[in-house]
C-alpha cells in the first residue's frame, strides 16, 4: 500500500529533491575509485532520483485520476513502486559489497539474492494494481503493490543481518552512518504501515543516499600529495575488491629502476612530478588507474585475456621509451614490466605484496632479450616460494642461533704465511632447502631486519674462537668480518661490538671490518659515525668487492681503508687466457694499473678468488698483499682452520 495526501501536498518531496541535488551534484564532481561500492552508489542515485520524479508523478495521476490516463497513472506507480523496490535491494547489495573477502560473493548467491526483487518486478509488471482515492489519502494497493512491500521487507531484513554479521570487518567509519540509514528505513516503513498519511518514502531514500554519501572514502585518503597518484591504500581497496569479485585479471606493475639516480640527481621534486606525469600519461593510455603501489612502483588493474594484456604492455613499453620532460629536463624511466595473473599466482593482497617484494629486488638487468613485458610465470613463483622457505628457515635459525662460522684463510706473498683469514657465516640446516649460500640468504636476512643478529652471532663466534686458540699468537695478525651495510646504520654498532670485544680481551686492532663500497659511499651519518668511532678504537676496514660496483675513487682516498679487496670479477679475467675475450683483454690493464694505483695510495690489497698456482705467483709478482682463495683452502669450520695453520708450513713451503 503506497499512500498519497490528496491535493498534491508535495513540500516533503521537493525537500528531498533539493537534498538529492546536492548528493548528485558532490557524487559528480568528487574524484572517485571505480570501486563496486561507488558504482553501486551511483546506480542508487539514479534509482533514488528515479522514484523521486515518480513520487511526484503519481501524486499528481492518483490526485487526477479522472483527467489523466489509466495507462500513465498505472506506468507511474509502476515505476514508482518499482524503482523503490529495486532501490532498497541496491542498499542490500552495497552492503554486501562493504563484506570481506573471506566471504566471496559467488554469481549463485547474487542470483539467488536477486530473486525477490526480480518476482516482485514481474509482479508489479503484470499483477493488479488499485488505486483508491477517498478525499482525505489517495494510494494504490493490491497483489503487486503487497509483493513490493515484501520484497523490501526480506532485504531490509538481510541488509541488516550482514550489517551486523559483518560489522567487524565493515569498521565504524562505514559501519555507523549505515546502519543509522537502515534503521531510519526500518522505522519508515513501519511508520508508513502505522500512518499512511504520512508522505516519508522519499524521506527515506534521501537519507540513506545522505548517511552513505557521508561514508563514502574522502578522496584525499588515497591520492598522493607528493605525486597526485593514487597511493598504495586506493590500490589495496581495488585489488581486494578485484580479488572477491573477478574470476581472473592481471596487475601490470612497472618497476622504475633509475628512480634512484633520478632522485639522487636531481632531487625528490622533480623524481615525484615525474613519476605524477608518467601515471598520468600512462593512465591515458591504458585507459585505467595508474597506481603508486610502491617506491619506484606503479600498477594498474586489467582485466583481459594474455593477449590482450601483452597489446596493452606493448603500447605501454613504447611510451616509456620516450622520454618525459620535466620542468627543464628530459628524462628517460629505466623500466621492467611484469604482468601477473590473478588468482594464478595470488589470491590474496599479502599474497601480490610479497610478489612486488619480490619483483622489486630483481635486477634491472632480468630481461636480456629486452621483452616489452616480463609474464610472472612459473619460474619467477618458484623463486618466490624459495625465498619464501628461505625467510622462514632464517626466522627460526636465528631464535635458535643455528649458524656456524667458517674461515678461509688469507697469504701473505710478502711473509708467505697465512697472516689472517675471511670469517663466513653458515646456515646449520643444510636437509630443509638443501645448502644456501650467505650470497642468497644474506640479502634476505638484511630484508627481514634479521642482520643485525646474524652479524652479532658471527662477530661474537669469531671473538670467542679467537681467545679461546690464542689465534693472534698463532700468527693471525687480524681477522676480516663482513659487516652489512644495515649494521653499519645502527648507532649502537660500535658499543656492541666494543662491549664484544672485552668480553674476550681482544684488541680492537685484531678485526678488519669489511664493508662494500656501495655501503662505504651511502650518505648516512651513523655510518660515517660508527666507521671514525671504531677507528678510533683501533679497527681497521677492509673494502670489500672492489671492481664490482662503481668505483669511488675519492672516496677511497677519503675513508682511509686499510686492506682493499679486489673481487673475483677483476681477477679471473685476467688469468682467462684460453678464450682471448675482450673482458680478459681488458683487464690485462685494468688489474696491474688498479693494483699499482692502490699501492700507491698506501693501501694493502687483497686478491681473491686465487685458485691457482699461477695466479698465486703472478698476483704476487705484480704487487698483491693478500692472497685469499681456493687454492689455499675453502672456508672451513672452526678445528679444520686450526689443523690448516698447523700443516701449512708443510704443505706450502
Ligand atoms: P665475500 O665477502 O666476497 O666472500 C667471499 C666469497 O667468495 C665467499 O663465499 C667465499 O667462499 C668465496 N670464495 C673464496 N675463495 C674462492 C675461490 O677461490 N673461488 C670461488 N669460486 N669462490 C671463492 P661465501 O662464503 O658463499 O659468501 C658469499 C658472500 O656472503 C660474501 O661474499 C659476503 O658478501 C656474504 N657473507 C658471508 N658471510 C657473511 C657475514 O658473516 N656477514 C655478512 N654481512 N655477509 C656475509
Ligand atoms: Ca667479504
Ligand atoms: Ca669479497
Amino acid at each position: 500500500m503506497f499512500y498519497h495526501m490528496t491535493g498534491l501536498h508535495i513540500d516533503t518531496q521537493f525537500t528531498c529533491v533539493c537534498f538529492y541535488i546536492l548528493f548528485l551534484s558532490q557524487y559528480l564532481c568528487k574524484k572517485k575509485l571505480p570501486t563496486r561500492t561507488n558504482r553501486i552508489y551511483g546506480i542508487m542515485l539514479l534509482v533514488g532520483g528515479l522514484n523521486l520524479a515518480f513520487d511526484i508523478l503519481t501524486v499528481y495521476t492518483i490526485t487526477h485520476l479522472t483527467t489523466s490516463h489509466p495507462l500513465i497513472n498505472r506506468m507511474a506507480h509502476q515505476i514508482f513502486i518499482g524503482s523503490l523496490d529495486v532501490f532498497i535491494a541496491l542498499l542490500c547489495y552495497y552492503v554486501l559489497s562493504l563484506i570481506p573477502r573471506e566471504r566471496p560473493l559467488t554469481p549463485r548467491y547474487i542470483v539467488l539474492l536477486m530473486l525477490p526483487v526480480a518476482l516482485s518486478l514481474i509482479a508489479v509488471l503484470t499483477g493488479p494494481l488499485s488505486y483508491y482515492n477517498d478525499g482525505k489519502y489517495a494510494y494504490s494497493w493490491g497483489f503487486s503493490a503487497n509483493t513490493v512491500y515484501l520484497s523490501i521487507a526480506i532485504y531490509l531484513f538481510l541488509t541488516f543481518y550482514y550489517l551486523l554479521r559483518y560489522r567487524l570487518h565493515i569498521g565504524s567509519r562505514i559501519f555507523v552512518p549505515i546502519s543509522i540509514a537502515v534503521g531510519v528505513e526500518i522505522a519508515i516503513a513501519l511508520l508508513q504501515l502505522r500512518h499512511p498519511e504520512w508522505l516519508i518514502s522519499s524521506l527515506g531514500i534521501t537519507l540513506i543516499l545522505g548517511f552513505i554519501y557521508v561514508s563514502l572514502a574522502n578522496p584525499g585518503e588515497y591520492t598522493e600529495k607528493q605525486t597526485g597518484c593514487l597511493g598504495r591504500y586506493a590500490f589495496q581497496i581495488m585489488l581486494d575488491e578485484k580479488l572477491r569479485f573477478d574470476d581472473t585479471f592481471y596487475v601490470i606493475s612497472i618497476f622504475l629502476d633509475n628512480q634512484n639516480f633520478i632522485i639522487n640527481t636531481f632531487g625528490h621534486r622533480m623524481s615525484d612530478q615525474m613519476l605524477g606525469r608518467l601515471a598520468k600519461t600512462l593512465e591515458k593510455t591504458m585507459a585505467v588507474p595508474i597506481y603508486h603501489t610502491r617506491s619506484r612502483c606503479l600498477s594498474a588493474i586489467c582485466s583481459g585475456s594474455a593477449e590482450a594484456v601483452r597489446i596493452q604492455t606493448d603500447a605501454l613499453a613504447a611510451l616509456l621509451d620516450q622520454s618525459i620532460q620535466v620542468e627543464h629536463t628530459s628524462l628517460h624511466a629505466q623500466t621492467r614490466i611484469y604482468a601477473i595473473a590473478a588468482p594464478q599466482f595470488f589470491k590474496t593482497p599479502d599474497a601480490f605484496e610479497a610478489i612486488q617484494d619480490h619483483l622489486a629486488l630483481q635486477s634491472p638487468n632480468v630481461n636480456p632479450d629486452h621483452q616489452p613485458v616480463l609474464f610472472y610465470g612459473e619460474a619467477e613463483a618458484k623463486a618466490l616460494k624459495r625465498r619464501v622457505d628461505i625467510q622462514t628457515l632464517l626466522q627460526k635459525a636465528v631464535m635458535k642461533q643455528d649458524f656456524h662460522v667458517v674461515y678461509q684463510p688469507i697469504y701473505n706473498t710478502h711473509t708467505q704465511t697465512i697472516q689472517s683469514a675471511e670469517a663466513l657465516v653458515r646456515l646449520n640446516d643444510t636437509q630443509t632447502l638443501g645448502f644456501i649460500s650467505p650470497e642468497e640468504f644474506i640479502p634476505i636476512a638484511e630484508h627481514l631486519g634479521l642482520i643485525e643478529d646474524i652479524g652479532r652471532f658471527v662477530f661474537q663466534e669469531v671473538c670467542a674462537f679467537s681467545h679461546k686458540n690464542d689465534l693472534p699468537n698463532k700468527g693471525i695478525a687480524f681477522m676480516e668480518i663482513n659487516l652489512s651495510v644495515i649494521q653499519c646504520m645502527n648507532p649502537n654498532l660500535t658499543a656492541e661490538l666494543k662491549a664484544i670485544m672485552d668480553t674476550y680481551h681482544l684488541d680492537p686492532g685484531y678485526f678488519n671490518l669489511e664493508i662494500t663500497e656501495t655501503a662505504a659511499t651511502l650518505d648516512s651519518p651513523f655510518i660515517d659515525k660508527n666507521i671514525t668511532a671504531l677507528k678510533a678504537l683501533g679497527c681497521h676496514f677492509s673494502m670489500d668487492d672492489y671492481g664490482t660496483g662503481y668505483s669511488n675513487l675519492a672516496r677511497m682516498t677519503e675513508t682511509p681503508y686499510t686492506i682493499i679487496k679486489l673481487d673475483k670479477s677483476l681477477i679471473w679475467p685476467y688469468f682467462n687466457h684460453g678464450t682471448y675475450t675482450q673482458e680478459s683483454k681488458r683487464s690485462r690493464v685494468i688489474l696491474p694499473s688498479t693494483v699499482a694505483m692502490v699501492n700507491d695510495l698506501g693501501a694493502s690489497i687483497v686478491a681473491e678468488g686465487v685458485e691457482t698456482k699461477a695466479m698465486v705467483k703472478s698476483l704476487a709478482a705484480m704487487g698483491v698483499d693478500y692472497l685469499q682463495g681456493y687454492y689455499f683452502s675453502r672456508p672451513v669450520p672452526d678445528l679444520e682452520f686450526l689443523e690448516f695453520l698447523d700443516t701449512f708450513i708443510k704443505q706450502f713451503t
